[in-house]
């Protein structure tokens, strides 16, 4: 074999029942749909023929060096407790040391079942698949947090849903794969061991500078409080914030039922089990805190003085809560221009998003309309535009370069719900230009380029996709 991955595994290693070990299910006629050329290069990867990157990132040859395994975990899943959750169509095969000096997993998703799978069948179907590369990419693109997509191929079987379906298999590459809910199984069960063992392989892995578990639950609030308003700067609805897709190194995990909003809409919900509307846009960074809670809950077992430590925590908790508007307003600040957001630059904000809401206006489209002045077209009442216009100017008169800063928080380009239906119907067919079309354009969101102008457009009534599925 040509492709080799320098695997350098620790979670394998740990000792306490955090796994098991479970190799992938070998896929009947694994065909290569994509490889992420730069990200393998990143991962070290010295890499084969399309046949030999199939039959690995399909499950049908386990590499050299890899040990393949699935986690255990628990989570809370639309507020309630699953006691266990796990790697139920996911397995890791190890991990690498980027060129970065970052460790990094390397799992595949939809490759079988494991110990964990309950009833499921541990498959993906191809539409899932080609979703979460291309949006997990996206988001990279955007500059945000979050696992990659490192391959996806078709297994060459079906999968049966509601009806047969092409399964697909996609490789994904995360900081790790430890959630909220890897430290909620073990505090559960009252294995106070191998929580110590997680906390201290957490720390070590991901925020070495953290001092014990309080450190640990400080970084991953921080992290989480970075990263929820940097979804809601590009419209971004994850759909399932459950704690067992809430990942401690703080990146976007567990690309589902997640939506790009069109027309800002604060309540918007896309996925259709969500009900409550619990993981509605605006509800996302209360959401955050109550996953939080849940880690803080986990951890205080490990304290020495538990009773102290929940007021401590307590406090820390209501804290993130001025941490995410701090962030919150930061970034909606850059999208108008404005690097150090101050005073009344909340309600400059809010009254934009006002105005964007009662005319249905499409959020990316917005801001990037602000940019070049042309925004007005987008919002339907011109009079309180024009005086919002004027305090907005009025306020960024004395930044230094608002239009610079604009350009890098205002994509051009977001991968719309419309446009990756499409892609997806058309894959079925076997057809994937439009998925590496979505992919050479959203790897580059805040260029202009005329070449995309139709990916730019919002859907038409009929284009509108009103409901997303969980990915399975
Ligand atoms: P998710 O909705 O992707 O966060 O998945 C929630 C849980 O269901 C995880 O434990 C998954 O591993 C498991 N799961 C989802 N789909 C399947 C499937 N097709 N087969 C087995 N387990 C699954
Ligand atoms: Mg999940």
């Amino acid at each position: 074999m040509t492709t080799q991955i320098p695997f350098d595994n620790s979670f394998a290693a740990l000792k306490g029942g955090f796994f098991s070990f479970q190799a992938p299910e070998p896929a009947p006629k694994p065909q290569l749909l994509a490889y992420n050329d730069a990200l393998g290069a990143e991962l070290g990867i010295s890499k084969g023929s399309d046949t030999e990157l199939a039959a690995i990132f399909g499950g049908a040859n386990v590499p050299d060096g890899a040990e393949p395994l699935a986690q255990l975990y628990a989570g809370h899943q639309f507020g309630n407790y699953n006691p266990q959750l796990g790697d139920g169509r996911a397995v890791l095969l190890g991990e690498v040391i980027d060129s970065n000096g970052k460790r990094r997993d390397i799992q595949l998703k939809g490759s079988g079942r494991t110990p964990y799978s309950r009833g499921g069948d541990g498959k993906a179907w191809l539409g899932p698949v080609l979703r979460e590369y291309v949006v997990s990419e996206a988001m990279h693109a955007l500059g945000i947090p979050t696992t990659r997509a490192l391959a996806a191929v078709a297994t060459g079987e079906q999968v049966y849903r509601e009806t047969a379906l092409p399964g697909a298999v996609v490789t994904r590459v995360a900081a790790s794969h430890i959630r909220v809910g890897t430290f909620q199984v073990f505090s559960a069960r009252g294995q106070l061991e191998q929580l110590q063992t997680l906390t201290d392989y957490t720390i070590a892995r991901h925020y070495p500078d953290a001092i014990g578990p309080e450190g640990l639950l400080q970084a991953v609030m921080d992290a989480q409080a970075r990263l929820i308003p940097a979804w809601m700067g590009v419209g971004f609805i994850h759909g399932v914030m459950n704690t067992d897709n809430c990942q401690i190194a703080g990146e976007t995990i567990d690309y589902g039922p997640c939506a790009f909003m069109d027309a800002f809409s604060a309540d918007r919900v896309f996925s259709s089990i969500d009900r409550g509307g619990r993981y509605s846009y605006a509800n996302q960074p209360d959401i955050a805190i109550w996953n939080m809670a849940q880690l803080a809950t986990s951890l205080v077992a490990l304290m020495p003085e538990p009773d102290v430590a929940v007021e401590r925590f307590t406090a820390m908790l209501h804290a993130m809560k001025d941490a995410l508007r701090a962030e919150w307003l930061k970034v909606f600040a850059a999208k108008l221009g404005i690097c150090e957001p101050q005073g009344d630059d909340g309600d400059l904000i809010a009254d934009l998003l006002a105005l964007m809401e009662a005319a249905g206006s499409d959020f990316t489209n917005t801001f990037h309309a602000l940019c070049n002045g042309s925004a007005i077209d987008e919002i339907s009442d011109r009079v309180a535009y024009v005086i919002w216009h004027d305090k907005w100017q009025r306020r960024i008169e004395n930044e230094t370069d608002p239009a610079a800063v604009m350009a890098k928080a205002n994509p051009a380009l977001i991968p719309r719900n419309h446009q990756i239906e499409k892609m997806i119907v058309a894959a079925q067919s076997g057809d994937f230009a439009p998925f590496h079309r979505l992919n050479i354009a959203l790897a580059d969101p805040f260029s202009n380029s005329p070449e995309f102008d139709d990916l730019r457009r919002p859907p038409n009534k009929e284009e509108i996709v009103p409901a997303t599925f969980c990915g399975t």
